[in-house]
């Protein structure tokens, strides 16, 4: 079992208490990288969710001033910045990339609460200056209600990071609901926030799979918001689920992301760029490059050049010195890719990097080799499904439009990557692109001061940026000759 001192109490929490199912019952969590059972943790329903929701619509009717708030949002950022390397070592532990890449998860976290606590001064009542009517006019930002948010296992404690942040800073109540795949480093998150001292019921959590849980969540009236990040076939369940009842809805969903390079780009960016966008986290990110568009005039020189970088990677256990990438997060998502791998093999498409032959230390866990496939072509699995695992496929292309074409053939609109040299080109390619996050010569990801989020398939609502509080608000609006 995981030791540590943030995981004192492997438990939900409910109305500002720790607290085990009422069932009893519990269900393990998996390392991936040796298979290994690291905790135990309850498995609540239905009666632990109302509860939780209950305590949420209480604290709600206390509201907490803006400078309150701000001090919270400090608080917690410095809480999880002072404890990256712990929280890290937990979050490589239950999700399995290395643990340089986790702190940087936990510090990507700690951004979320400095940056909102920096912005929670836009929430402040506003007068507007015309005075129509003759009348004083008072807008206010009320927190939305008991917010529900529910979270994947890919970044188990940044997701929930962006939604708490923006929720705490517009005074909701939050109902957490993380991964069963990942819950730890949220519960450890609730450790240090015994530190911070948020009253009963700000803040809730719930362990164990989503089945009772959701359906609570949905159902419930008290419930004005659900956030949820994770698959777009699961946002489409909450969208018919919560239809009945109007609930607001901020789905950040899945992803499909075309990294297209131009002949006049610079191919060591890009190829740099497409290491460490693709293969972060094994290839499990919502932003990591799916589709690999190489015009013509380039794609020998740079499959070349990727498949040496992908073959140099070194794979294995996150917590060993040197690794640079890790498991993916179980049995099933390995054979995912390595289907992918196999229908694209099938259909034409030759693998110039990632032999599964090749021995990788520590047998225990779910690794599959970082792969470059060339002479991928549309019709293939890995183009038309969001792999999420190490396969990068290479599809060649020869003019702008016909990749702009290609690129936007999906029913995703998440990130997109453009790499070239030739501003109006990027400039005339980036607005024909339906994606919400667009990167120009670079496969940088979201930060917290930008809005990001999708577009079509991929969902709606922003997160980070001013955007990210909008989820989270609803405005009054008063007027008054007063
Ligand atoms: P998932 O299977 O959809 O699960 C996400 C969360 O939803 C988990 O907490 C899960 O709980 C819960 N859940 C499962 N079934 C549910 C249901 N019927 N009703 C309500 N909640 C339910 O997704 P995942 O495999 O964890 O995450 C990978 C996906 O997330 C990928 O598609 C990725 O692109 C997407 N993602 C998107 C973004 C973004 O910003 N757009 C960011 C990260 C990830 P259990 O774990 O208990 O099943």
């Amino acid at each position: 079992m995981l030791e540590s001192p943030l995981l004192n109490n492997v438990a939900g929490h409910i109305a500002g208490q720790w607290c085990v199912a009422d069932s009893g019952k519990t269900m393990p969590v998996i390392n991936p990288a040796t298979g290994e059972t690291i905790a135990m943790v309850p498995v609540m329903g239905e009666s632990e969710t109302v509860r939780a929701i209950e305590s949420a619509s209480q604290a709600l009717s206390t509201p907490v001033t803006v400078e309150q708030r701000q001090e919270w949002l400090n608080h917690l950022a410095d809480l999880i910045s002072g404890h990256s390397k712990e929280l890290g070592r937990i979050i490589t532990h239950e999700h399995g990339k290395p643990w340089k890449e986790a702190q940087g998860e936990a510090e990507y976290a700690a951004s979320f609460f400095r940056y909102y606590a920096g912005k929670v001064d836009h929430l402040r009542p506003r007068v507007l200056s015309e005075r129509p009517r003759d009348l004083n006019w008072t807008v206010y930002s009320r927190p939305a209600g008991v917010a529900a948010l529910i979270t994947p296992w890919n970044f188990p404690l940044a997701m929930l990071a962006k939604k708490f942040s923006a929720a705490l800073a517009a005074d909701c109540c939050s109902v957490i609901k993380p991964s069963s795949k990942t819950p730890l480093s949220v519960v450890a998150l609730f450790s240090l926030m015994e530190q911070v001292g948020l009253p009963s019921g700000k803040a809730n959590l719930l362990l164990g799979p989503a089945g009772e849980i959701s359906d609570v969540l949905c159902a419930h009236e008290a419930v004005r918001i659900i956030s949820f990040t994770g698959s777009t076939g699961v946002g489409k369940k909450l969208m018919a689920a919560t239809a009945p009842n109007l609930k607001r809805l901020a789905l950040e969903l899945g992803g499909n992301a075309p990294f297209i390079v131009f002949d006049d780009a610079d191919i060591d960016l890009a190829i740099s760029s497409i290491m460490s966008n693709k293969f972060r986290g094994s290839g499990q990110t919502c932003v990591c490059a799916n589709r690999l568009y190489v015009q013509t005039g380039i794609v020998d020189e740079a499959a070349d050049k990727l498949a040496q970088r992908a073959n140099e990677l070194k794979v294995g256990n996150g917590m060993n010195e040197g690794i640079e990438m890790g498991p993916l997060i179980d049995r099933n998502a390995y054979e995912k890719v390595d289907r992918h791998v196999k229908d694209a093999i099938a259909k034409g498409a030759k693998r110039i990097a990632g032999d599964p032959s090749v021995e990788i230390t520590d047998k225990g866990g779910t690794f599959y080799p970082p792969t470059v496939l060339r002479g991928v072509t549309a019709e293939m699995e890995c183009v038309n499904d969001e792999i999420f695992g190490p396969l990068a496929p290479i599809i060649e292309f020869k003019d702008e439009e016909e990749v702009v074409q290609a690129a936007n053939r999906t029913e995703y609109g998440l990130a997109a990557y453009v790499f070239t040299a030739d501003t109006d080109r990027a400039r005339r390619v980036i607005s024909r692109l339906m994606f919400g996050h667009v990167g120009h010569n670079t496969g940088s990801g979201p930060t917290a001061e930008a809005p990001f989020g999708g577009m079509k398939h991929s969902g709606f609502g922003r997160e980070g940026g001013i955007e990210g509080l909008h989820d989270f608000i609803e405005h009054q609006t008063v007027p008054s000759p007063d």
